[in-house]
């Protein structure tokens, strides 16, 4: 049901992704009207093909980095190459994303006077030497290795929303994503999650890089939208950074021997090099977004958002 004075139009750019898409969805079931604004870049309209004929739902194919002039009330800007390989694939790209995309973006806010989200990440903190992350850490980041394009990209796009902030007054709500999965990701992204189930589904090896005693704190998406929703809420004064995301951990080890057993193959356990600057341990502090967020706090366990997922690629790979 639509209520006529809380109605907005909400902008999500990359919106056509496996986050955007959700988020979308979610936007448009609470009553919004929403623009997806998209390059397709690693998005597909298969994410977004049930919100097509939506009357409160448009898509716009557009690349952020250049300037965009729309109308809307809130915006969530969420474009960017999300996956090791995708952003490392031309990572000049991905750094103009995360930069010139963020300040284009908050240019927009700032004439529209809308309200601005910003998708950060746990990559951030690099390879944390603080653990569990709390927001106050300012991270331990390489300036000039394979993942920078993504890491500094995404800090310099924080430093951007809080000077738009400070300098502009523009509302801000800057959230560090932590590795989060589910239906509708990239079946060829290289994630941890897509690689061993699809895998495990196709009877193959499952790669563990390195010696699998990482870890990493894995959020199903249903979680991650929720916060995202109470996150825009909050009062103006709220600005983040916040971190969201599950906070139980597992080692990449410990992810295979689960996602093997939940699919029921008989795939092997094979170890390949670990990538470079691959962090060691990662898991998130959510103890601001929990006080601040109404009663937020992820839900789904571990093993319920792997069922999910494994009944998703198994229908993508039966039936695409
Ligand atoms: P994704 O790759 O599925 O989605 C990114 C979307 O942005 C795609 O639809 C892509 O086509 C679009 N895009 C890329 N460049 C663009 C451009 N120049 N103009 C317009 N659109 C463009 O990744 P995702 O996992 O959905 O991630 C979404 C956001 O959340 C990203 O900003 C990512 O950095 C952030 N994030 C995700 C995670 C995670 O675990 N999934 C963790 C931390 C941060
Ligand atoms: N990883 C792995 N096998 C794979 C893909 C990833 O062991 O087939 C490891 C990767 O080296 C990292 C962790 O899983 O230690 C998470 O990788 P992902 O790319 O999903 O996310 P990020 O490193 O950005 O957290």
């Amino acid at each position: 049901m639509r209520h006529y004075d809380s109605i907005k139009r909400v902008m999500v750019t990359g919106g056509a992704g496996f986050l955007g898409s959700h988020l979308c969805e979610r936007l448009i079931n609470d009553g919004h009207d929403v623009l997806c604004v998209d390059n397709f870049y690693t998005g597909r309209r298969a994410n977004i093909a049930h919100l097509i004929d939506h009357a409160n739902f448009e898509v716009m194919r557009h690349d952020v980095t250049f300037p965009l002039y729309v109308e809307v009330d809130e915006i969530y800007n969420m474009a960017c190459p999300a996956a090791p390989i995708h952003y490392q694939f031309d990572p000049v790209a991905t750094t103009k994303v995360s930069v010139h995309g963020a300040i284009n973006m908050l240019g927009l806010a700032k004439r529209t006077k809308a309200k601005i989200f910003q998708a950060s990440t746990s990559e951030v903190y690099g390879d944390p030497t603080v653990h569990p992350q709390k927001e106050d850490y300012w991270g331990n980041v390489n300036p000039i290795g394979l993942r920078s394009c993504y890491d500094e990209g995404k800090r310099c796009a924080e430093t951007l929303f809080f000077d738009y902030r400070r300098q502009h007054n523009v509302v801000i709500k800057v959230a560090r994503i932590f590795n989060t999965y589910g239906p509708r990701m990239h079946m060829n992204d290289g994630r941890v999650v897509s690689n061993f189930i699809v895998q495990a589904l196709k009877g193959q090896d499952i790669t563990i890089y390195g010696d699998g005693s990482q870890t990493r704190s894995f959020c199903y998406c249903d979680d991650l939208i929720e916060g995202f929703v109470h996150l825009m809420d909050t009062p103006d004064e709220v600005t983040g950074p916040m971190n969201l995301g599950n906070p139980d951990e597992f080692t990449i080890k410990q992810l295979a021997e689960i996602v093997v057993e939940m699919v029921g193959s008989g795939s092997k356990l094979i170890y390949k090099p670990l990538p470079s600057d691959d962090p060691k341990q990662r898991q998130p502090d959510i103890s601001f977004a929990q006080t601040t967020l109404d009663g937020w706090s992820p839900e789904i366990q571990l093993k319920d958002g792997l069922q999910k997922t494994i009944e998703y690629f198994d229908d993508y790979l039966t039936n695409r």
